[in-house]
């Protein structure tokens, strides 16, 4: 049966990983992930999370199934999160969350339904984007198109192109729109251009998808959602929301994700449920509960909820200090054309490096990054920036 099945490439950023973890140089450093390293280059357990984690060992509670579309007072909070705990769609009932396997699964079940209820299956992701959005929306039967999004020449978006090929979608087409610290560049919209896409959005009849992995890890956990809030406050009265806690909880391994769909009335808002309900039966018939438990218990807590918000907040400011460190350390060795660094968002930047830099980085230095350039600021910490600097103004000048 498998004799003639192709051997295909692997991940090539968990390839990089495993090149890394081969490399015997004591000063290496992998910029390569997708994940918030600490400054001892941990990923950290947070104190709030270890607390639930805590209470949940010592109550040792049976272990049954969550319902289909998860924990209850994981997705309530979860939408509250996302919209405010007082925003009217939320009154109204017309917002439905189901609990995801991660950000990826939401993206998943997302898909699956939208290529069910959509006219025509087509998306439009931006130039460039996470490279599983494309592989997610192309392996239930999409055509991924691009839209014109990052400006190499100002290590900012494009704002007019992107507009420009927005417009120029079919009326129907799924947009997906990171709601912020856009993976892989780090440039993200200000609040006055979403205005304007919303706008050209509602006028285009294009259906809006966001992809929020990282709500927190910029602004804060309500800026950072404007994305969703003005989409809420817009005209636009269907969309979706794919949320990830991977990283503002940082569980990464426990998969703890939402799709949060938005419809035009509560009585529609329960017929979609009920489609993803059974979406979700047929792919794992119902969502693991440990991860879902540890943030529920965290939002459900007053006391905890606000030591969260502040493990996150030092989350944030870290990685504000790793940047301004890096601009700094190299303008100090020469190389100022690197200030952009700091006006970029979330864990990484587009460091505008070529292929060829990228790989004297890693030859040279042992410093490893993807080779669109993407570094993960995130990984760095206050001991190897001078030495990230040196090394990335040594490759930029040569
Ligand atoms: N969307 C984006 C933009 C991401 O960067 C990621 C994670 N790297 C995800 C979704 C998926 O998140 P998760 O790990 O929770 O599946």
């Amino acid at each position: 049966f498998f004799a003639n099945v192709e051997l295909v490439p692997g991940d090539p950023i968990l390839g990089l990983t495993e090149a890394y973890n081969a490399d015997a140089r004591a000063t290496k450093v992998n910029l390569g992930v997708g994940i918030y390293y600490d400054e001892a280059g941990r990923i950290p357990v947070l104190d709030a999370v270890r607390e639930v984690e805590q209470r949940l060992a010592a109550e040792a509670k049976p272990r049954g199934y969550l319902p289909i579309d998860g924990l209850p007072d994981y997705t309530r909070a979860t939408r509250e999160l996302l919209f405010g705990a007082e925003s009217p769609l939320l009154a109204a009932g017309r917002v439905a969350t189901t609990q995801t396997i991660g950000g990826s699964g939401a993206l998943r079940t997302g898909a699956e339904l939208l290529r069910k209820t959509l006219p025509h299956a087509t998306i439009a992701i931006s130039n460039p984007s996470w490279e599983n959005h494309r592989a997610v929306f192309g392996a239930v039967g999409f055509d991924v198109v691009d839209y014109t999004y990052f400006d190499p020449a100002t290590h900012g978006v494009d704002f007019a192109g992107m507009l420009a090929d927005l417009r120029s979608l079919e009326p129907g087409t799924v947009v997906l729109l990171h709601a912020c610290c856009h993976n892989p560049t780090g440039a993200d919209l200000t609040d006055a251009q979403w205005r304007q896409v919303i706008e050209v959005l509602a006028e285009r009849d294009l259906f809006p998808f966001i992809d929020m992995a990282y709500q927190g890890f910029d602004r804060g956990i309500d800026e950072d959602a404007a994305a969703v809030r003005l989409m809420a406050e817009s005209g636009i009265s269907e969309f979706v929301v794919a949320s990830s806690y991977s990283k503002s909880f940082s569980l990464y391994g426990e998969r703890v994700g939402a799709l949060t769909v938005v419809s035009a009335t509560a009585e529609q808002s329960r017929a979609v449920q009920s489609q993803i309900k059974r979406l979700v039966r047929a792919n794992h018939s119902s969502p693991s509960n440990h991860g879902a438990a540890l943030v529920a218990g965290v939002l459900g807590s007053a006391e905890l909820r606000a030591r969260w918000e502040a493990e996150l907040g030092q989350m944030r400011e870290r990685i504000h200090a790793l940047r301004a460190g890096l601009v700094e350390q190299l303008a100090e060795h020469g190389a100022p054309e690197f200030a952009f660094i700091q006006d970029q968002a979330g864990m990484f930047s587009y460091s505008g490096l070529s292929r060829a830099q990228v790989e004297r980085l890693r030859d040279e230095f042992g410093i490893y990054a993807v080779g669109t350039g993407r570094i993960c600021v995130a990984a760095l910490s206050l001991g190897n920036l001078g030495y990230v600097a040196k090394a990335v103004a040594a490759v930029s000048r040569g």
